[in-house]
Parts: C-alpha cells; sequence; structure tokens
C-alpha cells in the first residue's frame, strides 16, 4: 500500500489508464485539480471508487487567468474534504500576478476556515514565508507540496502544525533531501506531482512514490517496508483529523 497524496490525474493523457492502474496496484491518491471548474469532471473520471479522494484546486498559476471561477470555488467547497492545490507561486513568470494570487488564496483560506477546515494541498515555490504567514489562524491542515522554502520557513511551517508531501522529483536534489531531514516523520507524506513531476526526464506516475519511499528510506536509515507502513499511519492520522469536525491547527 501506497500514497500519492498531490497528482494531477486529469492531466495524464492516458487518465483511464492510469486510473486502472492505480486500482490494480491499490494506491491511495490525491488527485488535485488546477481549477474550479475541472473538479466536477475530474471527480467523474473515478467514480465512487473510495482509494482515489479528488481535490478542489485553484493553482496560483492560473489566478490572474481564471479569477472570475472565484464563484465556482465557493460553491462546490461545502462538498468537498480535500482542497488544493492552492497557494502562491512567487517565480519570474507569475511574480507580476502576486496581488492577484495573493487575493484569491486569502479569499480561499478564509473560506476554508469558515467551512470548518480542511485538508489543503498546498503550492508555495519561491513564497513560503507569504504562505505560512496568511495560514496562521486559519483552520484545516495544510500539507505542503514540494517545499522548497528555506530552514527558517520550514521551522516556520513546522511551528504552524503543517505537513509536508515529498516526491522524487524533489528528493532527487541535494536540498531537497536536507529538507527531508528536518521534517517531523509523523507530518510526512508521499507524492509525485505527476505528470508535471519527472524523474530522469520521465514523467511520474502514482506508483512512482516508490522511488520517495526508497529515499526516505535511506534517510531515515529504516527499512523500506516500516518506511511505507509510518507513511501509511501518517496518512490515516490526517484523514481522521480531517474527518473530526472543526479540526483546527496544532500552532
Ligand atoms: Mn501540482
Amino acid at each position: 500500500m501506497n500514497l500519492d497524496m498531490h497528482c494531477h490525474i486529469d492531466l495524464y493523457k492516458n487518465h483511464y489508464g492510469v486510473i486502472e492502474q492505480i486500482k490494480k496496484k491499490g494506491l491511495y491518491v490525491l488527485s488535485v485539480t488546477t481549477t474550479p471548474k475541472a473538479y466536477l469532471g475530474t471527480k467523474k473520471l473515478v467514480g465512487d471508487y473510495n482509494k482515489i479522494k479528488t481535490a478542489l484546486g485553484f493553482h496560483p498559476e492560473l489566478a490572474h487567468l481564471r479569477y472570475d471561477e472565484v464563484d465556482i470555488f465557493d460553491l462546490l467547497l461545502p462538498q468537498v474534504k480535500y482542497v488544493g492545490e492552492i497557494g502562491l507561486d512567487g517565480s519570474a513568470a507569475y511574480k507580476q500576478y502576486a496581488n492577484v494570487q495573493l487575493d484569491l488564496f486569502k479569499h480561499i483560506i478564509r473560506k476554508v476556515h469558515s467551512h470548518g477546515g480542511r485538508v489543503m494541498s498546498i503550492h508555495s515555490r519561491l513564497s513560503a514565508q507569504y504562505v505560512i504567514n496568511e495560514l496562521r489562524n486559519i483552520d484545516g491542515l495544510p500539507v505542503f507540496h514540494w517545499f522548497t522554502g528555506t530552514k527558517d520557513e520550514l521551522r516556520d511551517a513546522i511551528n504552524l502544525g503543517a505537513w509536508f508531501s515529498v516526491g522524487p522529483a524533489m528528493l532527487k536534489s541535494r536540498s531537497g533531501r536536507e529538507i527531508l531531514a528536518l521534517i517531523p516523520k509523523d507530518r510526512l507524506l508521499t507524492e509525485t506531482d505527476g505528470p508535471f513531476g519527472k524523474f530522469n526526464g520521465e514523467i511520474l506516475f502514482p506508483w512512482d512514490v516508490d522511488k520517495a519511499i526508497e529515499l526516505i528510506a535511506n534517510c531515515w536509515e529504516w527499512e523500506i517496508k516500516d518506511t511505507k507502513l509510518k507513511i501509511m499511519d501518517n496518512f490515516k492520522e490526517l484523514v481522521r483529523l480531517n474527518n473530526s469536525s472543526g479540526n483546527q491547527m496544532i500552532g
């Protein structure tokens, strides 16, 4: 049993084939969407198969292009258990839209807060400190995906009560492995970010979390099987917290 806590099933060319393989392998998957409009169609791909959950997302890179879909987000939020991907992106191409990104992110997390909190898959490229500051006093369970912030930012995110999903693409770099070593074992989950996530030039599929498990086991100096069990235990705990009403941040 393995977990992919952040991938984009609807964006694989052969998404039905991918879903078949996920089922065959018994993987647990969080299928995150990049726009609110994509949510219902993406959820429909998996029917009521319960090991694949669909998250209502609004990617920060699309904030300036799709802002009007915020109404769809608001409409759908009461019926979803998972939100993401959401967040901020401070990279060169998107910095110019910082204000609209921030407006959207604030709106989304306040809605989440007013609806009792949710698991949120969080994008924070070159903006971790801003994301962390906005998440203070917001009810919910943020899971930073592919965290690339500084060690100080990581400490602040940990103090906030955040969780982290890491994948092969992140862990192939030394800085990614340095971050991994500092993440509390109880707050760690695995992901691929496929089909965006790549490893040695190849698109990652949800079952490629195996590669992340290997790298985590290496870092922890644990057996592969114990590492897998720990990640699944963590996931079960996150789901339990998400299902208990009025979930709150730890810090
Ligand atoms: Mn993503």
